[in-house]
């Protein structure tokens, strides 16, 4: 396995890869590897004769308010756990790589579908991450790119980019890999106290309860949300504040009012203490 920081490599090596008639998966990641991330590699391996990882916490994806600066890392883990699921290359850039110093000026923005949500919460975000995955693009050359259903938004907005602009690139969602009491597995768990930790399931199983709602015929989304809050409420015990609690159609992430009809979803994000928990579920199966 081959650990770059370098632009220049990453891209010589890739187009190398390419004119030798490899096909390439690329799997974006910030790093802190666990388990829902080791799933989107196993994926790519099967689909892809040859892998590539980037591990980079994206500094223009977060807030002035946000985790940056404590967000969790482990390099050296990372790449153990890369090599052991096939990984063929790891992309490891500086933010000084990606971004040089005051040259930088071009950034890649999608619109209607990152207003609400987590856009809504975090402006600028989707803006940082569209950003970050067309350099990716460019610098990798992939014919596939695997990104986790756990970011449910994040999957729709680079579909969106990868069809508007026209890149070359199958995008590939991947179911969330959950903890067994339901917890989605995140980086971000490790901020957790041991009660916030015993509390978090309550927010898969609100939007299960939604779900389990909704397949016996109850179908006002208004209904199904209070519901779901009211779970959330009453099960989680440290403090918590339900950032966004939402019905959406599943294909263009519209707010669903009134009834449900067709493919929806149901996603929320939710401030555990500190840390902010997001997770999703769709209600057909
Ligand atoms: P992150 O390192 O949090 O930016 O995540 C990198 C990729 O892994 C994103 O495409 C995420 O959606 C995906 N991912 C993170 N957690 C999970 C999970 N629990 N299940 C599936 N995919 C995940």
């Amino acid at each position: 396995m081959l650990q770059t920081e370098s632009c220049r490599e990453i891209q010589a090596r890739a187009l190398e890869l390419r004119r030798a008639g490899h096909s390439i998966a690329l799997v974006p990641t910030m790093g802190f590897l666990h388990q829902g991330h080791l799933e989107l590699m196993c994926r790519a391996r099967q689909q892809a004769d040859k892998v590539i990882v980037s591990i980079f916490v994206n500094p223009i994806q977060f807030g002035p308010n946000e985790d940056l600066d404590s967000y969790p890392r482990d390099l050296e883990g990372d790449l153990e756990k890369c090599a052991g699921v096939g990984v063929d290359l790891v992309f490891t850039p500086t933010p000084e790589e990606l971004y040089p110093d005051r040259q930088f000026q071009t950034s890649v923005e999608v619109s209607r579908i990152t207003r609400g949500l987590c856009g809504a919460g975090r402006p600028g975000h989707f803006k940082g991450v569209t950003t970050v995955v067309c350099k990716l693009f460019n610098l990798t050359q992939p014919d596939y790119a695997f990104f986790g259903e756990k970011d449910f938004q994040q999957l729709a907005v680079i579909r969106r980019m990868t069809e508007d602009l026209n890149f070359p690139i199958k995008i590939i969602g991947v179911p969330i890999v959950r903890e067994e009491d339901g917890l989605a597995l995140s980086s971000r768990n490790a901020y957790l106290s041991e009660t916030e930790r015993r509390d978090a399931p309550a927010i898969h199983e609100a939007l299960k309860r939604a779900r389990d709602l909704y397949r016996q015929g109850l179908h006002d989304s208004e209904k199904l949300l209070r519901e779901a809050a009211e779970h959330i409420e009453r099960r989680i015990t440290s403090p918590c504040e339900i950032e966004y609690l939402k019905l959406c159609r599943a294909d263009d992430l519209e707010e669903i009012s009134g009834p449900v009809a067709g493919p929806a979803i149901i996603l929320t994000a939710v401030r555990l203490g500190r840390t902010r928990l997001i997770d999703n579920l769709q209600l057909q199966p």
